[in-house]
């Protein structure tokens, strides 16, 4: 059986503010009260908050390292948590200045599977300690 929740209708994309889209039978609201989904909440919360950077914006490395430093940043709608920060600048600091460069600018959902890849390989390569 497959749960059904009511979602929140987003301001910014189309569908719903969690992002989740179980096709047509998605359920949308535009009634708060009537809104199931236990992410819903959350996500209109972090929808209210303004992006710091976005794609290609020269400032999204300081953005990051403001994120490793734990203070919460939001870069093209996605808050980045000190974690995934720190994966991508463990990558970014041991690039070369051109693949530096094409780091920034790629978008952040992008960079941070790039990141977790590099890294994985890296301690499947090295292997257990
Ligand atoms: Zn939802």
């Amino acid at each position: 059986m497959t749960a059904h929740w009511t979602h929140g209708r987003s301001t910014r994309h189309q569908g719903a503010v969690c992002g989740a889209d179980d096709g047509p039978r998605t359920r949308i609201s535009d009634e708060p009260h009537l809104v199931t989904c236990p992410d819903c909440p959350n996500a209109a919360e972090i929808e209210t908050i303004p992006d710091d950077a976005t794609t290609g914006d020269p400032n999204v490395i300081d953005m990051l390292r403001d994120a490793r430093n734990g203070h919460t940043r939001k870069i093209s709608g996605v808050v980045v948590d000190a974690t995934t920060a720190h994966a991508i600048l463990t990558v970014y600091n041991a690039a070369t200045p051109k693949t530096k460069a094409k780091i920034a600018g790629l978008p952040l959902t992008v960079m941070t599977s790039l990141a977790w890849n590099i890294l994985r390989a890296d301690s499947e390569r090295e292997g257990p300690r």
